[in-house]
This record gives structure tokens, C-alpha cells and sequence, in this order.
């Protein structure tokens, strides 16, 4: 099976790599946006980055923040006008929660662009199911708990919620769509010795791929480390096994639970990926990345009373305001992206024949 998860997919986009530098003239659209349609949820999970006052993510998200179904009709349209190639729905709430999620996704049917969502999976029901799994691309569906009480516990959800969840995820795959389902599990000091019960709970129902990631705790680096270390070995040992027991052409697991150092520091002046994977807040703000959405001295300016199309456009030297090495000292998903774009953006031209 070909990589879904590589770091080198943007060198299949050369032109808008080279577009990126501020010594460029040139604005290429985004490749990929993410979209936060509402900030409403039906779960408290207990870690949600959005709503932990010592993380630095959301620190200025409006709970019942959603955006009206005419903008996000007319965002569609810019997008598709743009050439963009891809739209995830993401949180601020469940995407599944926002009210007009159906036209919006009918809307994306009439273009070429390709549509993913990370969802709790609670509403992954009924029409909302029908259209992702015959015209979504992917779904990760977040996941900690390994029965109803544990999960509970986690999400401060309704008594029977992984169960429904769990049932959910059986009946998408049933209805025998494209759309890959994928499962993305969070792990912390309470669940970090039932991976391997719940990867095989998950290989049973049919999904395609479980994630496993560690729980941010920390903006630092170094904190995240400590909380992790003793978890590290088992967490390890309980992933390989998995995978000599499951994996499967048709079930894979990925690891993403490595040390996190690499995701905080940041020895450069200005982020390619900003230019290359924005996102769109339920507040109408656009933001950088989804490491600094609901961070509003980290927005790239607001689309309440303008089309993306003409914000995106308008200025280049918005996306150079940002300096990682003093602004993201926090985790960012895209570090390691950003220094090989970066990287690559350096060779010496006199010598780039000489490969
Ligand atoms: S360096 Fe990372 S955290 Fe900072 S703006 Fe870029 S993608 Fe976001």
C-alpha cells in the first residue's frame, strides 16, 4: 500500500513551493484547507486542547462560534474557484455538529475538491454517513476510551456513547463506500496499557487504519517528554505486538508516539505552511495553522466582511508577520515540513546541478 501519512507530499506542488519565499511575486492558492464550521460539541473530553487553559490552542475560541451556511457556501465556492485541492473539517466542536454540514457537503460534491473530517463519530449517522462514505476521501475518528465507562469518563458523554460509536463506525463501513475510515487514538497515562484491546476491538469492526498519538499536555516540549516517559516502553511494546498480530493490507497502524521534542523547537524566521495549509476559523478569522487557531494575535486577518478568494490574494507580506524561532516555541504538526521546505528553498542555485 502506497504512504498515507509522508511528510514530502507538497513536492508533488514544486510551483507553489517555489511561490512561497517573500522574494516571490507570486501568490498560489492553498493546497489544503482546513475549515472549523462550529466550536460547538457534544463531548467535554477532558484533555480538549481547545479548552485547557495551559495550552496555548483556543486560548481565544468563542464556544458557539459557527459559520452561517450562506459564507461557508460562498468559502466552497472560492475554494473551488481557486484550484484548492482539499478541505478537512476540523475542531473548535464536532464538524458533524454544525447544523449545515449537509448543503455544505453537497455543495463540495458539485466541485473537484476532495473532502476529509475528524469527528468524534457520535453523528456519523444516517444522510451524513451516506455522503461522506460515498464522496468523502477519509475520516479519523478520535478515540481514548476502551468500553462505555472508560469513555465516559474521557468525554463526559452519554452512559452508551462508545458503544454508539463503536456501532457507528461498523455501519459506515458497511455502506461499502470510497471513504477511507481511520480511528486516531489518544493516549495518556489512563489508557496507555489498553492499546492493544482496543486496536483489536478496532481491527474487528472493519476500520481501515488506527493512529496512535500521544496527549499534548503541555506548550513546552520538555514537559510533554516527562508526562510520557514512563508510559513510553509499554505504549512501544503494545504497538509492535499490535501490529505483528493485525496488520494487514486492509488494517495498518501507525505509530506518532514519539518523543515530541521535534514538534516544539523551531530554529527559523518565517513558516512556509502557512501559505500552504491555512485555516478557516468559526469565527471567520484565518489562521496560520491549526496550532495557532483561536490564537488571535496569531491571525492572518478575518473574511467576515470579504471572500477568501480576495484576502488570500491581496497581500503577501501577511503570511511573513509570524517568526517561529520566538512564536511557536508551542507544538506544531508542521515543523518538520517546514524545515524541509525550507531546506530544499536553500540550495545554493550555482550548485544545484550537482546532485
Ligand atoms: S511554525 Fe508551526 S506553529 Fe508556527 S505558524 Fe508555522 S505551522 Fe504554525
Amino acid at each position: 500500500m502506497s504512504l498515507l501519512y509522508t511528510k514530502y507530499k507538497i513536492f508533488h506542488y514544486t510551483d507553489k513551493i517555489n511561490s512561497l519565499p517573500e522574494t516571490s511575486n507570486e501568490i498560489l492558492a492553498p493546497i489544503h484547507v482546513r475549515i472549523k464550521p462550529t466550536n460547538i460539541c457534544n463531548h467535554r473530553c477532558r484533555y480538549c486542547a481547545y479548552r485547557k487553559d495551559n495550552l496555548q490552542l483556543g486560548q481565544d475560541m468563542a464556544i458557539r462560534d459557527t459559520i452561517p451556511c450562506a459564507k461557508m457556501l460562498e468559502i466552497v465556492d472560492d475554494l473551488s474557484e481557486m484550484g484548492v485541492k482539499a478541505i478537512t473539517f476540523s475542531g473548535g466542536g464536532d464538524p458533524l455538529c454544525y447544523p449545515d454540514i449537509i448543503p455544505t457537503l453537497k455543495r463540495l460534491m458539485e466541485t473537484s475538491i476532495q473532502f476529509a473530517t475528524l469527528t468524534n463519530g457520535a453523528r456519523l449517522q444516517g444522510e451524513i454517513a451516506e455522503l461522506f462514505a460515498h464522496y468523502g476521501t477519509w475520516i479519523r475518528i478520535s478515540m481514548d476510551g476502551w468500553d462505555d465507562a472508560s469513555y465516559k469518563y474521557y468525554r463526559r458523554a452519554g452512559a452508551n456513547e462508545y458503544s454508539k460509536i463503536i456501532n457507528n463506525m461498523r455501519e459506515f463501513k458497511k455502506l461499502d463506500g470510497k471513504c477511507y475510515l481511520g480511528v486516531s487514538l489518544i493516549i495518556d497515562n489512563y489508557n496507555h496499557d489498553k492499546i492493544f484491546d482496543s486496536i483489536q476491538r478496532l481491527s474487528d469492526i472493519g476500520v481501515d487504519s488506527v493512529k496512535i498519538s500521544p496527549c499534548i499536555i503541555s506548550n513546552k516540549g520538555k514537559e510533554n517528554n516527562e508526562y510520557h516517559k514512563p508510559l513510553f516502553k509499554q505504549v512501544k511494546r503494545d504497538i509492535q505486538r499490535a501490529r505483528q498480530k493485525f496488520e494487514t493490507q486492509n488494517f495498518q497502524i501507525y505509530d506518532a508516539y514519539h518523543e515530541l521534542d521535534d514538534k516544539f523547537n523551531k530554529p527559523y524566521e518565517w513558516c512556509p505552511y502557512q501559505q500552504i495549509l491555512p485555516v478557516i476559523g468559526a469565527d471567520l478569522n484565518v489562521y496560520p495553522c491549526q496550532d495557532k487557531a483561536y490564537n488571535l494575535k496569531a491571525s492572518l486577518g478575518s473574511i467576515a466582511q470579504k471572500r477568501f478568494t480576495d484576502f488570500w490574494f491581496e497581500k503577501k507580506k501577511r503570511f511573513f508577520y509570524i517568526k517561529p524561532s520566538k512564536e511557536c516555541s508551542h507544538h506544531c504538526v508542521a515543523n518538520e515540513k517546514n524545515q524541509i521546505i525550507l531546506e530544499y528553498l536553500d540550495a545554493d542555485k550555482e550548485h544545484i546541478c550537482f546532485v
